[in-house]
């Protein structure tokens, strides 16, 4: 098996930049790249980057569309909506630009208990929540596998009215191969890990102590997950640490290794941008990544993993997470709370112990209503994971171009499911008329018919539908 920095290999990457320059002048090689791009064809880092310095006007636009064509053929109008979950901030790490590091002592440290947790199921439920992202910082003494493991339990045991956490996705330290295993055997669904940069020599400086200082570990993690049998895991890194362009291409060829191994490449991309925290400024970070480069590393990640989801967080404002929707965000978190036990406490004290600023501080039913009336299809649906649909399996449909098939009716089922139980008046006037018109784009009569029917069904009280 490749060691990390063979597969994010630093001279590849900069040749790859290098000769993007002048391949980038060729502006019919570019269209070339954008007509593959138009089959949803997968392409190469060497590819992206031509697209990544690639500075003429009507290109950016094409770009734009192309990737919003993709996006429209692979994931429909449907954006599913999950939130984090943090159950302990205590870490035993010194990352530079997080407010949960070791050494920032004006952070209270909490971690919640079963009862606590168990508080917070509720809470989520009760804001219509089925997919969460659990976080924890890195501490074995406070916070060790068999907390998480236990807390995974609880989270799927709570059936609060006709609420249910369908889905819980995991971020937790880079661990071992029988680590990885005992989270499968829990049922999460995807293991959610960060490279944060891969530039090494950054990686080095951002994170000077701590077991998350060995960059070949934690590079390597996503092989050992998928050694311990976890086949959809999720990438990302903090754009901001160093530049963003490099960081695009080496998520395209970790994405590439992953396919290459295991035959199955990640199954989201997470594009967080750096924030302040508390005891964090952003003073001294030269590759702060500006409103416009950010928009274009998104539609380069569009456009090169075409059947990779794309998450983005509450960290970005309200009007960017529009425009990154258009681009080929297909995933968003809402009505969130980044501090310790934030969910369900009356008044939140995400101030005191949260990891990042948020830049979006909607509530659920705010973020839904807008969703719909901005013409897209909000979706709690955890079908997939729940059906066996998981790694080769699932991009396999993805690539046939198939999982649209049963993506748009469990959206609109779930979306039901939201609306009955939990949505505002103006939330429901809005659904009403997206139902009416959804339901009319199912392609397949017997499919059309069976969603009419659940959709009757939860409006007289049963849940939990799925294709
Ligand atoms: Fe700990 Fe993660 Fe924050 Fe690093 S990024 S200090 S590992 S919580
Ligand atoms: Fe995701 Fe599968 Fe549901 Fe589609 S059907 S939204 S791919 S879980």
């Amino acid at each position: 098996m490749k060691r990390a920095e063979e597969f994010i290999n630093h001279k590849e990457i900069m040749a790859s930049l290098a000769d993007a320059k002048e391949k980038a002048k060729d502006l019919a090689y570019v269209n070339s790249i954008l007509d593959k791009c138009e089959t949803c064809t997968v392409l190469s880092h060497r590819e992206a980057a031509v697209l990544l310095e690639c500075e003429d006007k009507t290109i950016r636009e094409r770009m734009r569309t192309v990737a919003n064509k993709i996006k429209q053929s692979i994931y429909g109008n449907r954006i599913v909506l999950f939130a984090p979950l943090y159950l302990s901030n205590y870490c035993v790490n010194n990352c530079k630009y997080c407010g949960f590091q070791h050494c920032n002592e004006k952070l209270p440290r909490r971690k919640l208990t079963q009862e606590e947790i168990r508080r917070e199921a509720i809470a989520l439920q009760d804001m219509g929540h089925k997919r969460l992202a659990l976080e924890v910082g890195e501490d074995d003494v406070n916070c060790p596998l068999e907390y998480v493991l236990e807390s995974i339990k609880t989270l799927y045991s709570i059936k609060h009215k006709n609420g249910a956490i369908r889905r819980v996705n995991v971020n937790i330290a880079a661990t071992t191969v029988e680590n990885y295993r005992r989270l499968k055997e829990a049922g999460i669904g995807t293991y959610i890990l960060f490279q944060e940069t891969y530039h090494k020599p950054t990686y080095e400086a951002m994170h000077p102590s701590g077991p998350k200082s060995n960059y070949a570990y934690h590079t390597e993690a996503m092989d050992r997950a998928m050694q311990g049998g976890i086949d959809d895991v999720g990438v990302g890194a903090l754009f901001g640490l160093y530049d963003y362009k490099y960081e695009t291409i080496a998520l395209i060829m970790h994405a590439e290794h992953l396919e290459e191994e295991f035959g199955v490449g990640p199954h989201t991309i997470s594009v967080p941008r750096l924030k302040p925290a508390s005891g964090v400024t952003l003073e001294n970070y030269p590759y702060l990544v500006d409103d416009e480069s950010f928009k274009k590393l998104v539609t380069v990640l569009r456009l090169s993993v075409p059947y990779t989801g794309m998450i983005i967080s509450t960290r970005e404002t309200k009007e960017m997470r529009n425009e990154l929707l258009h681009v080929g965000i297909s995933q968003i978190s809402a009505g969130s709370c980044t501090g310790i036990g934030g969910y369900a406490e009356e008044n939140r004290t995400e101030e005191d112990t949260a990891q990042f600023e948020l830049g979006d501080h909607r509530d659920m039913d705010q973020v839904l209503t807008e969703l719909i009336e901005d013409g897209y299809i909000p979706s709690f649906c955890t079908a997939c994971y729940r059906e066996g649909r998981t790694g080769e399996r699932f991009m396999q449909l993805a690539k046939a171009g198939q999982i649209h098939n049963v993506c748009q009716p469990n959206a609109l089922i779930t979306l039901k499911e939201f609306l009955t139980d939990y949505g505002s008046e103006r939330a429901r006037a809005a659904g009403e008329k997206l139902f009416a018109r959804e339901l009319e784009r199912i392609g397949n009569e017997k499919v059309k018919e069976k969603t009419k029917e659940y959709l009757k069904k939860i409006e007289n009280g049963e849940r939990d539908f799925r294709f």
